[in-house]
């Protein structure tokens, strides 16, 4: 019989590396998400090659300081999450501290950073395979990260075909993901350029440091949605299930509130895009398939023929959800969704009837 052992640690870091950096939008959510961590004003997202050569992103948040240089991409290193019990209470986008380990593994990675009163000198970090700090570098540099991630998947040689076939529609998916962090950061200058060929460092889009989430769809979508929206205000609260009463032993009725905005319900303001429609649950960017097929439905009932530009953000307690479903954390378990969604349901009726539903003059 064959002998049961242990794979080695290489093998294990490849295969886990794999699942928490699993395509283009991964490498993107992951390095924006630690920028936004950081208290970053400003972010700047660059491609080469639509992030087949590289994703690189830079920002002006606090750095990282040199006594955790060594430990930085390290698995499972985090500044962010000691123990399981602040899951409960987490308020970072990351916790797992996989992100900069994974990308260690898969590409060819490096940070630059300097904090307030190191620059204008900064410190080029660069790792090992196994995210073991190989060197460091000093370089100009100003307050902040910037971390490059160069051949994404050169080791995982079928990913990388994969992702060069598809490299046009992979591309389009990490802009929507990224107009989901331009739109719901306030207060954040986003800007995001690429170079293709000769055409070098073109601006994609970009927001400027807006203090509402009204003028960023407006610098990424453009001025004109903005006059087809209405703001989605709602209060949800609803008894819990008889499954969550028996968890949650005080049996307090659930409030989550929904802020943001989406089109009016009448024929004209609708569009056919699904990629513009966002959800967020505090903040954090998420795909909830249900809870977006909720709001398509009751939009239908006022518009058959289109679908709402909607962007709304699920505002909830921190232990009404669970975001460790995935070493990607792209899946949010919400508990009691059933729920949710029924009382979602009746509150977007109830705005879409109050609504004004004259149908736009350039429609008729
Ligand atoms: P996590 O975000 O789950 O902690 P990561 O692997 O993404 O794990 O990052 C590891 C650590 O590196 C973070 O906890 C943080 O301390 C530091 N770090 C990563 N990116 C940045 C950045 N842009 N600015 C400052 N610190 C950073
Ligand atoms: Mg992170």
């Amino acid at each position: 019989m064959a002998t049961i052992k242990a794979i080695e640690a290489r093998s294990v870091h490849q295969i886990q590396s794999g699942q928490v950096i699993t395509d283009l939008c991964s490498v993107a959510k992951e390095l924006v998400e630690n920028s936004l961590d950081a208290g970053a004003t400003s972010i700047e997202v660059r491609f080469k090659n639509n992030g087949l050569d590289l994703i690189e992103v830079q920002d002006n948040g606090g750095g990282i300081s040199p006594e955790n240089y060594e430990n930085v991409a390290l698995k499972h290193y985090t500044s962010k999450l000691s123990s399981y019990d602040d899951l409960t209470t987490l308020h970072t986008f990351g916790f797992r501290g996989e992100a900069l380990s994974s990308l260690c593994a898969l590409a060819d990675f490096h940070v630059v950073t300097a904090q307030a009163h190191q620059a204008p000198k900064a410190n080029r970090l660069d790792f090992e395979v196994s995210g073991k700090l190989q060197k460091t570098q000093i370089v100009a540099g100003q307050k902040g990260t910037t971390a490059s991630v160069g051949g994404i998947f050169k080791r995982l040689p079928v990913r990388r075909r994969e992702l060069e076939k598809n490299i046009k529609r992979e591309y389009g998916k990490v802009l929507n993901l990224l107009h989901a962090y331009a739109c719901i950061s306030t207060g954040v200058r986003f800007s995001v350029r690429n170079t293709v060929g000769k055409t070098k460092n073109v601006v994609v889009f970009s927001t400027n440091n807006n203090p509402t989430t009204k003028e960023n769809i407006a610098n990424v979508y453009g001025a004109k949605t903005l006059s087809a929206l209405i703001p989605l205000d709602l209060e949800l609260e609803f008894e819990p299930s008889h499954a969550m009463r028996r968890i949650e032993s005080d049996g307090q009725s659930n409030k989550i509130q929904v802020r943001g905005h989406i089109s009016r319900p009448v024929f004209g303001e609708g569009r056919q895009t699904p990629d513009r429609q966002l959800l967020f649950v505090n903040s954090r960017p998420c795909g909830l398939p249900q809870i977006a097929k909720a709001f398509n439905e009751v939009y239908k009932s006022f518009n058959v023929s289109q679908s709402p530009f909607i962007f709304a953000d699920f505002r909830m307690d921190t232990n009404a959800y669970d975001v460790n479903v995935s070493p990607d954390k792209r899946t949010i378990l919400l508990h009691d969704a059933a729920a949710l969604i029924e009382s979602l349901k009746t509150s977007l009726a109830e705005l879409f009837e109050a609504a004004d539903q004259t149908v736009p003059q350039s429609q008729i």
